[in-house]
């Protein structure tokens, strides 16, 4: 296992729920370290270059509209195995199909059928390019203690 890191957003529906403290709690407690963190409300055009891998799928546009419905919490992750632990820790893309103890089963299977929480990315070349997207290398902070 390497030391990894990995881009979460906490979503509008979490954010609007107040689940900042708790999401960010099972972070602490699974040793997944928080190097940088913003709150952002995105605008379309943030959005849309976010997600353009998803430009054809049929939930594009319902995509968008939630991700910018409401202020985001993005935040990078540091730990050993990050990219895998937080997808571990997220839960299946559909809250009702997310196993019990999850973010997604706990915290979003009560709301929207596409509004899913967290947001986390799924490959290493990904969490590069998706942390790039969203802070600049200084504004990472080194864990000195
Ligand atoms: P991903 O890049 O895999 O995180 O997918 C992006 C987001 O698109 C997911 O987290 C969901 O919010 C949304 N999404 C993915 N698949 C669907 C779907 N079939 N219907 C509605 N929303 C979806």
């Amino acid at each position: 296992m390497a030391v990894e890191r990995t881009l979460s957003i906490i979503k509008p529906d979490a954010v609007a729920n107040n689940f900042i403290g708790e999401i960010y709690s099972r972070f602490e407690a699974n040793d997944l370290r928080i190097v940088a963190a913003k709150m952002a409300l995105l605008n379309k055009t943030q959005a849309e270059a976010f997600y353009a891998v998803h430009k054809e799928r049929p939930f594009y546009s319902m995509l968008i509209e939630f991700m910018i419905s409401g202020p985001v919490m993005i935040t990078v992750l540091e730990g050993e195995d990050a990219i895998a632990k937080y997808r571990t820790l997220m839960g299946a893309t559909m809250p009702e199909f997310a196993a019990p103890g999850t973010i997604r089963y706990d915290l979003a299977r009560e709301g929207k059928a596409n509004e899913n929480a967290v947001h986390g990315s799924d490959a290493p070349e990904t969490a590069a390019e998706e942390i790039k997207f969203f802070f600049k290398p200084e504004e990472i902070c080194y864990r000195t203690r």
